[in-house]
């Protein structure tokens, strides 16, 4: 990348993102994918991955609050969570943010990810790592899911799209495994792109989910570099009631946990589960 070049993100949906690209910082093919940082003319530095943005330090709030908090204070005592994928670090921060987690297990395939996020995107897990509650493994978190004997109140997958090492991260094998290592009640929540987009992903997840888990369906949140309308996150748990907590319960839940957000808040979580149509009709 020359100075002043753009990083042309696409995801083969013949929708582009370009960003303006002011510095090239690191570039590098990790042997599971292509790892590229640079930093940006707006949204400060970002990190992407076989082509695609995984994040940028100025939006990325918008995506770890939402996937970190909402299944946090819909649960209500979580204090095990198991985090797949994440090697950047933002949900983990987010997740430590409640003294009510005891612990984080975070499966990450690519130590390069931690290792290079840690160094030169500091901002996003803002020491997150060092945390005595977390703990690291890196492995596949397909294989983690299937053979642990680890249980979790959450497990939150942070994971890249269906290709490369993030494909088997969308199977009902996954899902499954998922499930086996949540506790009663447990909640699952997922990455799944950008359904004005992605749309076949989507219902291809929830049909996938639905193979294990009683409750599935999806939430919403607008992140301006994952371009293409509002993402979603896959919800799946088999009590139903979690994904209706009363407005006031989640205010209290909040309030409680003494957290600052800069985009989520009680109102925008439950709001976030009333879907459009076009997107209520993929979860179907
Ligand atoms: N926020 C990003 C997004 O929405 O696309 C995802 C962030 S994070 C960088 C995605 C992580 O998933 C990457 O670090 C990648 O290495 C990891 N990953 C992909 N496939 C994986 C697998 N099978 N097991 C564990 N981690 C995986």
């Amino acid at each position: 990348m020359s100075e002043w070049a753009w990083f042309d993100a696409e995801l083969d949906t013949g929708l582009q993102l370009g960003l303006k690209v002011t510095k090239r910082i690191y570039e590098e093919e990790t042997g599971q994918q292509k790892l590229v940082i640079f930093e940006s003319a707006g949204f400060g530095r970002v990190m992407a991955l076989d082509g695609i943005i995984q994040i940028t330090e100025r939006d990325e709030f918008i995506y770890s609050e939402m996937m970190a908090h909402v299944p946090i204070l819909a649960h209500g005592t979580a204090g095990e969570v198991m985090i797949i994928g994440g090697g950047d670090g933002a949900v983990l921060e987010e997740v430590l943010k409640h003294a009510s987690v005891r612990h984080v297990t975070l499966v990450e395939i690519d130590p390069h990810v931690v290792e290079l996020c840690r160094e030169y995107l500091p901002s996003v897990s803002r020491g997150a790592f060092d945390d005595p509650r977390s703990e690291l493994i890196f492995a596949d978190g397909a294989k983690f899911v299937r053979e642990t004997d680890r249980r979790a109140d959450l497990v939150i997958v942070d994971s890249t799209d269906p290709i490369g090492p993030g494909t088997d991260l969308f199977s009902a094998e996954f899902y499954a495994g998922c499930h086996r290592c949540l506790k009663p009640s447990g909640i699952l929540v997922t990455q799944n792109g950008v359904p004005f987009l992605q749309g076949r992903e989507l219902q291809e997840s929830c049909r996938h989910l639905r193979r294990s888990f009683r409750d599935v369906t999806c939430y919403t949140a607008s992140v301006p570099t994952y371009n293409g309308g509002p993402m979603a996150f896959g919800w799946a748990c088999d009590d139903p009631a979690k994904r209706n907590p009363a407005v006031g319960t989640l205010a209290d839940g909040y309030r409680a946990s003494g957290i600052d957000t800069d985009y989520y808040s009680p109102a925008i979580h439950v709001a976030a589960f009333s879907l459009p149509n076009y997107i209520a009709r993929l979860t179907g």
